[in-house]
């Protein structure tokens, strides 16, 4: 039995990988296609394609395919002119990406709390924080703890479950901040009715192996307003202003997606409304047999949200349970079942821990007992039943 397991390596048998690609659909004929064809690098009509499928589906105008996540919430602060010095609100429960991206371009994080029940950014605390910590000076808002300008709110959309966003927008209008919205873990999620990516000034989605569709790596650029479109497709392409004379009036960068990753993902977003149906009764058999499982908190959602639990995530009450969630990680482990704790908390990693957080209180908790349980698209009835009698035995082990 294998003691690690990397999301897209082959599954030993019988091990139950906490969240794998699913390639069922057409992604082998229209990759065959762009062989047959020649048409394998940066552009080609499955990249158009993937872009035109994925702004349909959001309901956004506009779509530019990207190398990476990473690579689009880069171009995404770079298009909005977000500048060195500046702050840009972020919750400290997220992938570090999003963080890494706001250092990319100089600008600084300020860490926000978490919802202990949707774990999303705490909306409340982000208004409070605004409207109580900072001060508005010629034209600008300034954090009074740091002396900076606050330009930006990146709400990450983590697990699949969406933000709690119509505050932070209103915030944002009054305060003329842009919104950027990370949505890479949350395509297809809807907050009240409105489409997850669609919500603020410009938002970022991933195609990375264990993403909800994927293109092995990919990534993109979704908004509405055509000047951050184009700037965010200049930049993307080394900032080339004349392709014969090889003039670049800017600094640009080599952050296009292939046309061979876009066909997967063409064949991928074919598929996605299955996928997010699977998830969702993964979602909802996980949240019914846990409901009775004493010391064991399944994921919520909120009123206003239709999630797509893209990682289900539950969280372990030691005291109750008997167990804390790193020991249950590794009991689970030992009997074939992957299972993966949430991200450290963003704000007290090497690199942020000088960076200002307000208010940060009930994130170590969340990190402390979280833990994210096998729920691959492809998960069968079978394996899932194997993750929750596990669960039950483990439960009564130290009852
Ligand atoms: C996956 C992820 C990213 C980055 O996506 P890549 O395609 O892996 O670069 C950014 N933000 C969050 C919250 C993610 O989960």
């Amino acid at each position: 039995m294998s003691t690690s397991f990397e999301p897209g390596a082959p599954t030993p048998e019988g091990f139950i990988p906490l969240c794998v690609p699913e390639i069922r659909g057409n992604e082998w004929d229209y990759v065959k296609d762009c062989l047959d064809k020649g048409w394998v690098s940066s552009v080609g009509a499955f990249v158009d394609r993937f872009e035109r499928m994925t702004a349909e589906y959001v309901g956004t105008k506009y779509a530019i395919a990207t190398s990476t996540g990473t690579a689009a919430l880069h171009l995404a602060l770079m298009a909005a002119r977000i500048q060195p010095g500046e702050e840009v609100l972020v919750s400290a429960l997220t992938f570090a990406a999003p963080v890494n991206t706001i250092r990319y371009i100089g600008a600084h994080p300020v860490f926000m709390d978490a919802d202990p029940h949707t774990y999303e950014m705490d909306a409340e605390k982000v208004i409070e924080f605004l409207t109580k910590a900072c001060d508005w000076q010629n034209g600008a808002l300034i954090n009074r703890a740091t002396g900076r300008r606050v330009r930006a709110i990146m709400p990450v959309h983590i697990l699949g479950h969406p933000v709690d966003i119509d505050p932070i927008l209103e915030a944002a209008a009054r305060f003329d901040l842009t919104v950027i919205e990370d949505a890479t873990e949350s395509l297809g999620a809807r907050y009240k009715g409105r489409m997850v990516g669609h919500l603020g000034h410009i938002a970022c989605l991933s195609y990375n192996g264990n993403k909800l569709i994927t293109t092995g790596g990919g990534g993109m650029v979704i908004t509405d307003d055509p000047a951050l479109a184009k700037r965010a497709k200049y930049l993307s392409t080394q900032a080339k202003d004349d392709p014969i004379e090889y003039i670049h009036e800017e600094v640009g960068y080599n952050y296009r997606l292939t046309n061979v990753q876009a066909a997967i993902g063409c064949a991928q977003m074919e598929q996605i409304d299955v996928y997010i149906a699977k998830k969702r009764e993964i979602a909802a058999r996980y949240g019914q047999a846990f409901a009775d499982l004493n010391g064991i908190t399944p994921m919520r959602q909120a009123d206003w949200a239709e999630s797509v639990f893209w990682m289900y995530t539950m969280l372990v009450d030691e005291s109750v349970f008997g167990m804390n969630s790193r020991d249950l990680m590794r009991e689970l482990q030992s009997r074939g079942i992957q299972s993966r704790p949430l991200w450290h908390p963003v704000h007290s990693l090497t690199p942020y821990k000088n960076e200002f957080a307000y208010r940060v209180e009930v994130v170590d908790t969340l990190y402390r007992d979280a833990l994210s349980l096998p729920c691959s698209v492809g998960l069968t009835d079978a394996q899932q039943s194997r993750v929750i009698d596990t669960l039950g035995e483990l439960a009564r082990v130290t009852a």
